[in-house]
């Protein structure tokens, strides 16, 4: 099956509203004829409703970095006395069609888990948005041999007890966090042979088909001169991408990439 490529743009921490503003400016005429990859932008919440408005129309689509719920009383909650947070139905409402969830920084400075993310993903379905789930290993478990091990537990708690029927519109993100706005980037070779590993277990819990329809992306700095090598691997169908999302030119050059 042909998986049409997604790119991401993750902005993380950054942008005042006025830079938010004019990066996204800058980049929707470098995209607007693309129609081989999807193109998403996820900028801070606050910075949410100004892009919106002014991708509106256009071929770039909307998410968000990260959202909150729980389950309380036998129900996911998408509202109530959760102090600073932001359900999947508030994202929803303000525009968007994404949402990365699992990123490793939310892993590593916000105590998120797999069992957190899988309620959110579980929100996110509810809601209508499109989860982006993060998953990848340290450096000293890549060099302690334990990659597989540790993406197999990752995706198989994230994951867990999903309805097949929604996997199609959720996207795996590949992202080692040794590889994460460091510079060093996993050779097209090591991210392949990852992803073929998450594919392999997509199609154990859910089937063929379904397997073959998920999109995984590649996130770990992509840039412009090592995208399109990365890109042309079986099953590395996009990319997340953080620094180089923060220059239009970059940004489209990797879209561009995507070929
Ligand atoms: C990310 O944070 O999702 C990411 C891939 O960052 P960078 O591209 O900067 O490595």
């Amino acid at each position: 099956m042909a998986r049409k490529k997604f790119i991401a743009g993750n902005w993380k921490e950054n942008g005042l509203l006025a830079e938010a503003k004019q990066l996204v400016q800058e980049l929707i005429p470098l995209v607007k004829d693309i129609t081989t990859a999807d193109i998403a932008v996820c900028p801070p919440y606050l910075a949410i409703p100004a892009v919106h408005e002014l991708i509106d129309g256009t071929n770039i689509q909307l998410g968000a970095q990260n959202a909150f719920s729980t389950e309380a009383k036998g129900a996911l909650v998408q509202k109530g006395a959760y102090t600073g947070e932001v359900s999947p139905a508030m994202l929803k409402d303000a525009g968007c069609q994404w949402v990365i969830l699992g990123h490793s920084e939310r892993r590593q400075y916000f105590g998120e888990t797999d069992e957190k993310v899988n309620v959110k993903v579980r929100a996110c379905y509810e809601a209508g948005v499109k989860p982006i789930v993060c998953v990848g290993e340290t450096l000293e478990e890549r060099d302690g041999g334990k990659t597989a091990s540790v993406v197999e537990k990752q995706i198989r708690g994230c994951l867990a007890g999903l309805p097949a029927d929604r996997m199609a519109e959720t996207v795996i993100a590949y992202e080692p966090v040794w590889a994460i706005g460091t510079g060093r980037t996993a050779t097209p070779d090591q991210a392949q042979e990852v992803h073929a590993q998450i594919r392999g277990l997509l199609t154990e819990l859910f089937g063929k088909d379904t397997a073959e329809a998920v999109r995984i992306q590649y996130g770990g700095s992509m840039k412009p001169d090592n995208a399109a090598e990365l890109l042309a691997q079986p099953d590395i169908d996009g990319g997340l991408i953080g620094g180089a999302s923060l220059k239009a030119g970059d940004f489209a050059a990797i879209i561009d990439a995507a070929k």
